[in-house]
């Protein structure tokens, strides 16, 4: 077996990928604790299934428009039962469970045993507001593989200018009782313009509990209005702030998730790259299960264009077999790309990096403008221009 040409970390925090060339020049991707799990379009890692928009928290950038009401329209538990069950005979044994809040959901706990039941891996991400003693001894009572806590802020008025009024002190007691309880836990914060004040205040908190960090940008989709969105330089300096935090080797992991992984000429800059999956892993390493049925390669991906199927009508085996996933991301290759990104010698590796970020912060979906590269080039003609 060839060895491995990378190891990544990915978007899941708590396992590392081997990304193989094959013998035909394509990626192949094998776990590496156990080389024997590779994944395909046909068979990916790891099966994200949305339970629920039901939120009781209302965030400014939310992507799934999440609110407390009922929507009417979501998935049963006899669905997720299916779903489960297809998920298996395409080979998934990863499960993550996301909301909406998943504590919001009436059956949470059903739909969690039933994915164990199922020899599913389950983890879930949670705002950890909801997290309570008796909520607590439910979770101790069963093997969690991983609970993911998203936080955007630690200061209360920051927290509270993303996700509302009353959600700052039960978010931090929430993740004090969930570290207590000796749970595997890991961050995840999406910055934006509202919150970046707050990124040596949340890296400090997670190196102090010793919690892994995943950090993101905030993108404009969902109700996430544009102005709060970073611009391409605000993207470039919060990406150089990521990476220098990464170049001080801090004793805790900061997973640099897809949308900042672009190739920079510079470093400490340069070094995200290594991050970057080798390909959009939508539908090879992840699919995602939205509460209405609808499914798309990634839950970055929740756009009309991106929809492959409906699980009340496809079955997921299906849709895995049929490589869905890989044929609608059949746009996002090197040869399609415009601009400074068509003579860009990185090209081949990127093909102008997370499509999440082309269809929704850019004004093409074949010139990425949020990449270090590109920002730099503009920066670089701007100064020999006198325009700098
Ligand atoms: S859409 Fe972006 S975040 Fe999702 S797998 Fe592709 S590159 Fe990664
Ligand atoms: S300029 Fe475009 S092709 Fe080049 S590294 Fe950046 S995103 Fe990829």
């Amino acid at each position: 077996m060839p060895k491995p040409a990378r190891a990544i970390q990915g978007n899941f925090a708590s396992d590392t990928i081997d990304v193989l060339t094959g013998p035909d020049g394509e990626p192949r991707y094998l776990l590496a604790d156990d080389p024997t799990r590779e994944f395909s379009y046909r068979s990916p890692f790891i099966l994200e299934l949305e339970i629920t928009r039901r939120c009781n928290l209302r965030c400014v950038h939310c992507y799934a428009h999440a609110e407390n009401r009922d929507f009417g329209d979501e998935l049963t538990f006899a669905d997720f039962c299916r779903v489960l069950d297809q998920g298996r005979s395409a080979g998934i044994r990863d499960l993550s469970l996301t909301g909406g809040e998943v504590f919001m959901h009436p059956q949470f706990f059903d739909i969690l045993d039933a994915g164990l039941a199922r020899g599913y891996d389950v983890r879930f991400v949670t705002n950890a507001t909801l997290v309570d003693e008796p909520r607590l001894q439910a979770l101790c009572a069963r093997p969690i593989k991983l609970i993911t806590v998203s936080l955007d802020a630690i200061s209360p008025a920051v927290h509270e200018r993303v996700r509302g009024p009353g959600s700052h002190r039960p978010a931090l007691d929430g993740i004090d009782l969930l570290i207590a309880a000796g749970f595997p836990l890991s961050i995840i914060t999406a910055f934006s313009r509202l919150n970046i004040e707050d990124f040596d205040a949340l890296l400090g908190f997670c190196v102090e509990r010793g919690l892994t960090w995943q950090v993101q940008m905030t993108s404009a989709k969902g109700r996430c209005p544009r102005s709060i969105t970073f611009s391409p330089d605000e993207y470039y300096a919060f990406g150089e702030r990521v990476a220098a935090a990464i170049a001080a080797r801090p004793p805790i992991t900061i997973v640099s998730m897809d949308d900042l992984n672009t190739f920079s000429l510079l470093q400490p800059l340069g070094d995200l790259w290594r991050f970057w999956q080798g390909l959009c892993v939508g539908g090879l390493l992840n699919i995602f299960v939205r509460a209405t049925g609808e499914v798309t390669p990634c839950s970055a991906l929740a756009f009309p264009e991106c929809v492959v199927g409906n699980v009340r009508r496809d079955s997921l085996a299906a849709i895995c077999a049929e490589e869905r996933c890989r044929k609608a991301l059949a746009w996002h290759r090197p040869d399609a790309l415009t601009g400074a990104c068509a003579s860009c010698p990185q090209r081949q590796e990127c093909s102008g990096g997370c499509p999440e970020i082309l269809l929704c912060m850019c004004k093409a979906r074949t010139e990425n403008e949020y990449c270090y590269r590109h920002i730099e080039e503009r920066r670089i003609l701007a100064e020999a221009l006198g325009d700098g």
